[in-house]
């Protein structure tokens, strides 16, 4: 018999390899081959009587104790390669975390204590050591560690028992359980509201029909209409038909708090159902140990971020795609992939049930939704009968023009803070600055502080008296006075706005309150997001200022106020998802105000008030924003009209890199002549025209026809010769433009 294998190297296609007899070898199995002079490893994704190519080498070894990947994530990984253009072996790395491609086995042993049965006759031991034995029949396998710590004895005594014959000592697998330390207090299912029971209905429906290829579900649920109880009944659903399930939830929004909803459904009480987390904050080792609890059928349900969609489930029942709109959910790298869409994929592949979950769908889902290709859950209703909380805009240019200079907080920004905190009640304020449009001018003569190798200017970050780039992470100590040498003026302002700046203003306004930043900038480490949000939901903070980190997922009852600082920020971009973005962000931070009994009241500060993303988001109108957005999509064939797949090319000789994209232009012309609705834009300089010292230049291809076009480009891909020095990607579907 005959191994075809994908090695782990970027080679773009497979080997074959004769099967030594006796090896157990099978599709999905992981490998080590001769390659050239090396040993490497690599996964077998076919076995064949014969191969095409003579002089075959044996494989070497079979690395761990069962296959790694299904012949149906096989399948998965395969459409990846061709739709995303990114080659086999790119497509197999991003189904396999690292902790478990590696050929050693990652498991973690220690010593284990067990007492052996009783002898006849008994032997002579001292008290101490009765006492000790005592203590080790009371427990079932005891690490040593613990055993030695409980007992008060050293390692030489426990020798000594184990020579008698009266306990074992051996090397046993020790699990990693990144949840070890927490206790979750089991909760039953509620009761369902009419709209929750219609959609958990319809779901159910589909797991048990005939139809072994359901639609995708599109459940647009408006924040706090209890889309996760759904989420938790439908997946009990799937457990009792011996099937799993596997629960993505963006990174930003993968808190303890949303994991512990999940273990305290399914991991305490009579089930017992072992819930595995698969996300980027686990050790490797604790990643390696979660991955295999899935792969052996222990954990049957797999909650994760991105790359949980390829978590090894077996019988596979049920994907859910909370927050379904999130750009997290897209890889920005090669696979760049995108979860949501592999999900879909993947539930036709297992013939599983997918449930897209969202209170602001993104534009592509909706329209999907509209064209019959997803079926629409709605849930238009807070689930507790709590009202959305009224949303007030405040015009940013008429407080300007009435205080004669541009405040960070509106009048009645600041009269709802006070009220708040004389309520003993909290605040929410969101900025999403993201960085690099902050920037170091000088009013005098206009100097701005520029990154050395990238086109955007530095941010100025206070308490550390430093100026960093955002995109490179360039660092340098910012000027006492302009160092333009005909100004120096010494009055250099920092002007724009970051949420540290939020927080400084914040502070001198209120100074009894307590008050609390969150951005990447403050969390450096996990354990500092538990303890700050630790803080907020115990009241020890009044006011949480943050970024988008704060707008995902949280429930914080005693938050009755809500206020974003400066709403346009993400409109006045180039991409245009711009106002979608928009949009979704207000929506969301809007939903995070009275989740409790006291209503809620969010107040927006704009300097384009009158803009329809504000405005629809004011009046919580999805349908609205919708059909007035689609207008503008359809108008220039934007997505969800058509399909995007991005060429960028970069390097560091500007003129090179215009000169490759302009070939990259022409040869594209010829390898995509067949495809009748293909619109090109470019090539032209990127937004970020210059990043870590790289020039970077954009095609834009759009058509509805993107099989086609994937296979167009990965056969130019194939043929293409660029200078040594100009680098080339393809994105398709991207959701970055810059
Ligand atoms: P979403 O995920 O849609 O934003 P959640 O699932 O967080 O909403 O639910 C919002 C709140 O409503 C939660 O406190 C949840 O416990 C509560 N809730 C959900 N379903 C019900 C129900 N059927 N009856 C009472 N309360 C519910
Ligand atoms: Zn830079």
């Amino acid at each position: 018999m005959i191994a075809r294998v994908t090695l782990d190297l970027a080679l773009g296609k497979e080997f074959d390899y004769l099967i030594p007899g006796g090896m157990e070898v099978a599709i999905g199995t992981r490998v080590k081959v001769p390659f050239a002079h090396r040993q490497v490893l690599g996964c077998v994704t076919d076995l064949l009587e014969t191969s095409p190519h003579a002089d075959l080498r044996p494989l070497l070894k079979v690395i761990g104790r069962q296959s790694h990947v299904s012949p149906k994530i096989l399948r998965l990984a395969r459409w990846m390669g061709e739709y995303y253009c990114c080659g086999p072996e790119t497509a197999l790395r991003a189904v396999l975390p690292e902790a478990v491609r590696k050929e050693k086995d990652g498991w973690r042993e220690h010593l284990f204590v067990r007492a052996l049965p009783p002898q006849e006759p008994p032997p002579k031991l001292s008290r101490r050591q009765e006492e000790i034995m005592a203590l080790a029949r009371a427990g079932a396998d005891v690490p040593l560690q613990e055993f030695l710590r409980a007992t008060r004895s050293s390692s030489q005594t426990a020798r000594r028992l184990e020579d008698k014959g009266l306990i074992a000592i051996a090397p046993k697998i020790s699990e990693r359980d990144p949840y070890a330390r927490e206790t979750i207090l089991p909760t039953q299912p509620l009761a369902l509201n009419a709209e929750q029971a219609r959609a958990l209905g319809e779901i159910a429906a589909a797991m048990g029909g005939a139809n072994k290829a359901p639609l995708p579900f599109l459940l647009h649920g408006v924040t706090g209409s209890g889309k996760t109880e759904v989420y938790l009944q439908a997946i009990a659903l799937v457990l009792a038909q011996g099937k799993g399930a596997i629960v993505l939830v963006p990174e930003i929004a993968l808190t303890p708090q949303t994991v512990e909803r999940f273990k305290a459904r399914f991991s305490s009480g009579p089930q017992q159902t072992l819930v595995a987390v698969l996300h980027s904050h686990l050790s490797a080792g604790e990643r390696h140990d979660e991955w295999h609890k899935i792969r052996q059928g222990r954990a049957r349900i797999a909650i994760g971020a991105r790359s949980a969609v390829f978590a090894p489930v077996e019988r596979l029942g049920l994907i859910i795609v909370d927050e379904e709109h999130e750009h997290s959910y897209k890889q920005e790298e090669a696979p760049r992939y995108h979860a949501r869409d592999v999900a879909v994929v993947r539930a036709r592949i297992e013939e599983a049930v997918v449930v897209l979950g969202s209170a602001t769908p993104c534009l592509e889902s909706f329209y999907n939704a509209q064209k019959g290709k997803y079926r629409l859950l709605e849930m238009p209703t807070r689930a507790d009968d709590k009202k959305m909380p009224v949303v007030r805009i405040v015009d940013m240019r008429a407080v300007a023009r009435k205080e004669k200079s541009s405040p960070v907080f509106s009048p009645l920004l600041k009269e709802a803070i006070t009220q708040r905190l004389e309520r003993k009640e909290q605040t929410m304020l969101f900025l999403n600055r993201r960085g690099f449009s902050t920037s170091l001018q000088c009013p005098l003569c206009g100097y701005v502080a520029q990154c050395p190798d990238c086109s955007v200017s530095l941010t100025y970050h206070r308490q550390e008296g430093k100026l960093k780039c955002h995109i490179c992470g360039h660092e340098s100590t910012a000027p006492p006075v302009c160092p333009d040498a005909k100004c120096r003026n010494p009055a250099i302002r920092y002007s724009g706005l970051g949420t540290e700046r939020v927080e400084s203003v914040l502070t001198a306004l209120f100074p009894h309150a307590r008050i609390k930043r969150m951005d990447s900038d403050t969390l450096k480490r996990k354990e500092d997001y538990r303890r700050v949000l630790g803080d907020v939901r115990t009241g020890k903070t009044d006011i949480l200022v943050g970024t988008q980190m704060i707008a995902k997922g949280l429930h914080f009852p005693n938050v009755t106020l809500v206020g974003i600082v400066h709403a346009d920020l993400g409109l006045h971009v180039p991409d245009f998802r711009g106002s979608e973005r928009t949009f979704q962000l207000l929506t969301q931070v809007a939903g995070r105000a009275g989740r409790g009994d006291v209503e809620g009241e969010v107040i927006v500060q704009a300097f384009t008030p009158f803009h329809p993303a504000i405005q629809y988001a004011r009046r919580h109108d999805f349908n609205g924003f919708y059909a007035q957005e689609m207008e503008f999509r359809a108008q220039l064939k934007y997505p969800p009209i058509s399909r995007i797949a991005l060429l960028l090319l970069r390097g560091r000789n500007e003129e090179k890199v215009k000169f490759s994209a302009e070939c990259v232009k022409r040869d594209l012309e010829k390898a995509t002549s067949g495809i009748s609705d293909l619109i090109t834009k470019g090539p032209a300089a990127a937004p970020l025209a210059r990043s870590k010292t790289e020039y970077r230049y954009q095609i834009m291809i759009l058509t509805r026809q993107m099989t086609r076009l994937s296979l167009a480009l990965a056969g130019l891909e194939a043929t293409l010769t660029l200078p040594e020095d100009v680098k080339m990607s393809v994105d398709i579907d991207p959701v970055n433009l810059m």
